[in-house]
């Protein structure tokens, strides 16, 4: 099979070209076509000899990911899925922003962690995705957008990327970092480290590794203010514990792009989110002193969680006993009650794609939209 381009970062293309006998700059010119253009043709690279165009022709392939579906909400989210094989698809989605454009990219079909609430984890892991499976989601929603908004070539579409869509990052290590890498380089799309997040379930000793290769924003999945807690909710709790992953949040604080570790916590009725968890997780982190701010995600209901959405007001009074704890707290505001719609709620419907094509065309979607809300 040709090689995909799309699994490279700068320097293991600049490998791959000299292995074809071409210098680093071509390689430069090369990613810039792919990366910064969105070109997949070869011929269309004006700049480069027609004898490389030639040669990379009958080697090597800019490889996108087969869309299965694609919709679009009023508040202008869209989201694809996207299939990778096997009866297994990934979702992306784009949330328009005022001042910005934030893409949720996915690092694996399905999840071995197998939280509780979450309907990817419900499903089970079914296999990593690669760099270039990574890297052609944003490739395709930056250009695709990039095209019909009609936008000038030194304009981008998507400033920010969050790893928040289907999958551990940090249990598909080895092709997130180069995937992150072309994020950040400049000769790519040229994101600012605070702008680029891995989110994680705690995999305590990758987050260790992250800070030294490539430390980007982090948020982390905590869910619980005690280990009884977190152990049924994130069962990786069992092998990773609070202190454990807290103490891994500090060190990361060292080479952090952004002064605090933003944590999430998914609000689940009548399982953490009393005033006295609150209280619980204010003593927790002054105890442990990470540097953090807390994003509450009111639960997407899905049926086989037997788990409910915490009442509004409950997740209110929460937020407030945080922020009078002194911890900056957002709640993600979830328009709409389309549950399907969700961030990982897709997983379970692609395993025969024919049932997933007519149910998605049935499908009005909704997706908590990216702005948030100070309580
Ligand atoms: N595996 C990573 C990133 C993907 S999940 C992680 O767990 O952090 C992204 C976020 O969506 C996580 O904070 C996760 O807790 C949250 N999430 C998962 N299922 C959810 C659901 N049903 N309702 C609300 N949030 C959910
Ligand atoms: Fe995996 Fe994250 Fe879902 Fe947990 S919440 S099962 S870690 S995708």
């Amino acid at each position: 099979m040709a090689v995909n381009l799309l699994d490279f970062d700068l320097e293991g293309l600049t490998a791959y070209c000299e292995s074809l006998g071409e210098k680093r700059f071509r390689a430069v010119q090369l990613f810039r076509w792919i990366h910064q253009k969105g070109a997949a043709d070869f011929d269309s690279m004006s700049d480069l000899a027609k004898s490389l165009r030639a040669k990379l022709a009958g080697v090597a392939e800019v490889r996108p990911l087969p869309v299965v579906s694609e919709h679009q909400s009023t508040d202008g989210t869209i989201k694809w899925l996207f299939d990778v094989g096997d009866g297994n698809a990934v979702e992306t989605v784009f949330i328009p922003e005022e001042d910005r454009g934030t893409l949720c990219v996915s690092s694996q079909a399905g999840c071995a962690v197998a939280c509780r609430f979450c309907s990817t984890g419900h499903q089970g892991f079914s296999r990593n995705l690669s760099t270039g499976e990574i890297l052609a989601q944003l490739w395709f929603a930056e250009h695709q957008l990039h095209k019909r908004m009609g936008l000038a070539p030194s304009e981008r579409v998507i400033d920010n990327v969050v790893m928040m869509g289907m999958g551990e990052p940090l249990q598909n290590y080895s092709a997130l970092v180069p995937a992150l890498r072309v994020m950040l380089d400049d000769h790519a799309y040229g994101l600012s480290r605070r702008r680029v997040t891995v989110s994680t379930s705690g995999v305590v000793p990758m987050i260790e590794r992250l800070r030294d290769d490539c430390p980007v924003a982090l948020a982390v999945s905590l869910h619980a203010p005690d280990d009884a807690l977190r152990d049924d909710l994130v069962p990786l709790n069992r092998k990773y514990p609070i202190h454990e992953l807290l103490a891994a949040c500090r060190d990361y604080m060292a080479a952090a792009p952004r002064d605090f570790i933003m944590f999430e916590y998914c609000m689940l009725d009548g399982v953490n989110d009393s005033p006295e968890q609150a209280q619980a997780l204010v003593q927790l982190m002054r105890r442990e002193r990470v540097p953090c701010k807390f994003n509450l995600i009111p639960f997407n209901p899905f049926p086989a969680s037997g788990l409910k959405r915490s009442p509004r007001e409950r997740v209110l009074a929460f937020a407030r006993v945080l922020q009078e704890g002194g911890f900056v707290t957002t709640v993600r505001k979830t328009r709409g009650d389309d549950i399907d719609a969700a961030c990982g709620q897709l997983a379970g419907e692609v395993q025969d794609r024919t049932n997933a094509r007519e149910r998605m065309a049935r499908r009005v979607i909704s997706i908590a939209p990216a702005s948030e809300v100070s309580p």
